[in-house]
């Protein structure tokens, strides 16, 4: 009786936000939007084969943008520091700041001892979505990325080897010219780009559905620091039913760089610097 009433008493209080972002250094998005329309000029386009991944170097101050191009396709986002591959974005800790899933105005973080803004999202023509009745939504922070290790322990010791964490690896070891192994130390859990995913009501699980991105849909992000991307076409291709296989269609995405021109203006903002914590954590006492 007496845990009845407690679980009732607790369930009924108000939840309180772990992280209240009304101190958070908000992006000037007119600024930035700004700098798109005249700072910058496109310096690459990279196509990201289906079921495979590819790396990408955006400059400071310049943008991305991630684009689907022939048919509904999810893809695995990673970003590097482009001088320091141990600063990485922070998949967790972005969640916890902005919630589940990314949209404009939300930024990717880096990991400790760094935590800063690594890019911010600025265009997100798949924001009509908004949250459906499963508590799905698109972009999140949420899952991982698929992998083989995770699938040979479900499917009873089958080897799958273009899981996005492999495509990743691969990519990543060609770019900087690393070994397989050092490439897979530093790829990360991702930001889930067009994913729509959520956890169920009843029993908390991640779920996928089909992800209602169409052909010219696209993400878009300022770069706040000197960053390397790596992106992954996932085997699940929409996530309608099954990744870590090739069952799915599968498409290519297109990710397009724009540099800041020479000369360009960027006299009203400034790169954000790494965390100004002191690391001393309490031995200094
Ligand atoms: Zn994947």
């Amino acid at each position: 009786m007496m845990d009845e009433m407690d679980r009732e008493a607790h369930q009924k209080l108000p939840p309180v936000i772990c992280y209240p972002v009304d101190t958070l250094p908000a992006p000037d998005l007119n600024l930035l939007s700004r700098f798109r329309a005249e700072n910058v000029e496109k310096s690459a386009e990279i196509i990201v084969p289906p079921r495979d991944a590819r790396c990408f170097e955006v400059p400071q101050g310049g943008f991305f943008r991630i684009t689907s191009i022939e048919g509904p396709q999810v893809g695995d986002l990673n970003l590097w520091s482009r001088d320091n591959k141990n600063e990485k974005f922070y998949s967790g800790k972005t969640r916890a700041l902005h919630g589940t899933h990314l949209t404009i105005g939300h930024q990717m973080w880096s990991s400790f001892p760094y935590l800063r803004p690594m890019a911010t999202v600025v265009a997100n023509t798949l924001s009509w979505y908004g949250i459906d009745p499963h508590g799905g939504s698109v972009h999140d922070v949420i899952g991982t990325r698929c992998d083989p290790y995770t699938h040979h322990v479900l499917s009873a010791g089958q080897n799958y080897h273009h899981c996005c964490h492999s495509n990743l690896t691969r990519a990543v070891s060609s770019y900087y010219d690393i070994s397989p192994l050092d490439a897979e130390g530093i790829v990360h859990d991702v930001l889930n780009v067009f994913m729509c995913t959520g956890f169920t009501r009843d029993t908390g699980q991640y779920f996928m559905k089909a992800s209602p991105v169409r052909p010219g849909d696209y993400l878009e992000f300022f770069a706040e620091i000197d960053l390397i991307g790596g992106l992954s076409a996932c085997p699940g291709g929409d996530c309608s039913s099954q990744h870590s296989s090739d069952a799915a269609q599968c498409y290519p995405l297109l990710v397009e760089v724009y540099s800041p021109k020479a000369g360009a203006d960027y006299s009203l903002w400034q790169s954000p610097p790494p965390n100004r914590y002191d690391q001393t954590h309490g031995l200094s006492d």
